[in-house]
């Protein structure tokens, strides 16, 4: 006998712990995924990534949408029945919270009927869930504030009215959704089952009614023709326990439609029902070809083997490219002022100011400084080298100096192509980083106003 509703509460299960502990594990300071606008940071896979290399994003909304088009090529709507935080709050505000814990519901075998009314009952219940819909948003904020700030944060309420808000704006939807719109939202409003059809082929798992066994029970318009087939061997009995027990109340028998999760408690009644005649059921996940063809499924096709080969290779690509970002990144700014022309003891020099923003990406502090690849321009200040710590950032001002004869001014101002290079001290070789910009040379004019 088949039981799908256990193997769900595991799949749910698991997911749900996942997201809420997931958060809270710390590698070198890095999250499994964090994208933090506060700190201007991607946490992939316990790497940090600045804003500054947010070219990752991309791979990883293609290995998202070309992951999305696969597991619906492959399991139909199997994401609905098994992982979506809707089925997953829907299973357990009703499965367990009304029917287990509070009793409000006799069993969850009929949901085509309303539970008795229990007035105080249903608003422990609401309560319950106003509760745990607060944990359920402050646990998607995580991933945008990691806990060690969150909760920071929370001490401090008024600071943070804009968090607070968002965490509260989720658990009033979340309630409104869960307790009120219930499985109409699967029906009337997600997106992703209004386009997932036109991702199935014959070849996609899905919740079958097999027809040849059970007997017809619509004709090819979907007029009903009998709850109860009358043909020779028609294995059906009529029983209607598949249509009592579906959360979305549609009659699998009807063939595929929109409103089906497949949750696949059809198929756990149906094989009840069906194992106490020592039958199999007659609803099962299956593809309209292995049914058709009485054979297995085919999970290896052209299309399914072509996302696999497309989706490892973004993968790999993910990798590399990850794996080759630099240890150290630098920002360069110019002062908004052109230059400074001054005049020392037995020269006249020309000053350039920049605002350097440096990051320090690797796993340990480090010791910094830069050079500019020129032989003509120096540096001026900053005169020491300086400490960038671990995922830190830094704004240093830095004043370049070029003595005023190294050149010949012309009529308007030269714009000297430089080679800015920030490193770490310790280890110049492997922690680089090499940037363009712009030493501006003054007009004769300018010049010759110092000259006098
Ligand atoms: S028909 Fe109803 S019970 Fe069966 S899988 Fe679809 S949504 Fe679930
Ligand atoms: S549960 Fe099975 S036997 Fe009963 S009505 Fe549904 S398909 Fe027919």
């Amino acid at each position: 006998m088949y039981n799908y509703a256990k193997k769900r509460y595991i799949s749910f299960s698991i997911i749900m712990i996942l997201a809420f502990v997931l958060p809270f594990i710390r590698i070198n300071g890095n999250h499994i995924f964090l994208l933090s606008f506060d700190r201007k940071e991607l946490h992939l896979f316990f790497q940090a990534f600045s804003t500054q290399e947010l070219f990752l994003l991309p791979f990883l909304l293609i290995l998202c949408f070309v992951g999305i088009f696969f597991i619906t090529s492959l399991g139909g709507r199997v994401w609905c029945g098994w992982a979506c935080p809707q089925t997953t709050f829907r299973v357990f505000y009703r499965d367990f919270i009304q029917t287990k814990l509070l009793g409000i519901r006799r069993s969850i075998k009929n949901k085509q009927v309303q539970p008795k009314s229990n007035i105080v009952k249903k608003a422990i219940g609401f309560i319950i869930w106003v509760v745990i819909s607060l944990i359920v948003g402050s646990n998607f904020m995580w991933y945008f504030i990691p806990p060690e700030d969150f909760f920071r944060y929370l001490a401090n309420p008024s600071e943070h009215l804009f968090m607070i808000g968002i965490v509260v704006g989720i658990a009033l939807f979340l309630v409104l959704d869960i307790v009120f719109i219930k499985e109409n939202f699967c029906v009337y409003i997600c997106p992703y089952a209004r386009i997932q059809s036109v991702m199935f082929d014959k070849d996609t798992f899905q919740v079958i009614y097999d027809e040849k066994r059970g007997g017809k029970i619509y004709d090819d318009k979907h007029n009903l023709i009998a709850n109860k087939p009358t043909g020779e061997g028609d294995e059906c009995i009529g029983c209607r326990a598949c249509i009592n027990i579906c959360p979305t109340h549609i009659d699998i028998r009807k063939g595929m439609q929109l409103e089906c999760i497949n949750c696949l408690e059809c198929a756990d009644a149906c094989s009840g029902v069906m194992g106490k005649l020592g039958k199999i059921s007659l609803i099962n996940w299956t593809s309209e070809n292995a049914v058709e063809t009485r054979s297995e499924t085919r999970v290896f096709r052209p299309k399914t083997i072509g996302y696999m080969a497309f989706l490892s290779l973004i993968f790999v690509v993910l990798l590399l490219v990850g794996a080759s970002r630099d240890s150290l990144l630098l920002n360069i700014n110019r002062d908004s002022g052109l230059y400074n022309i001054r005049k020392t003891q037995d020269s006249l020099v020309v000053e350039n100011d920049y605002v350097f923003l440096i990051e320090n990406t690797h796993s340990k502090d480090g010791k910094f400084y830069f050079k500019v690849d020129s032989d003509l321009i120096k540096i001026k200040r900053p005169k020491d080298e300086f400490t960038v710590n671990s995922g830190k950032k830094e704004k240093v001002i830095v004043t370049l100096v070029m003595n005023a004869s190294s050149i010949e001014a012309k009529d308007d101002d030269i714009k000297i192509p430089i080679k800015v290079k920030a490193y770490a001290v310790e280890n110049e070789d492997e922690i680089n980083v090499v940037r363009d910009s712009v030493f501006i040379f003054p007009k004769n004019e300018q010049l010759k106003r110092y000259k006098k």
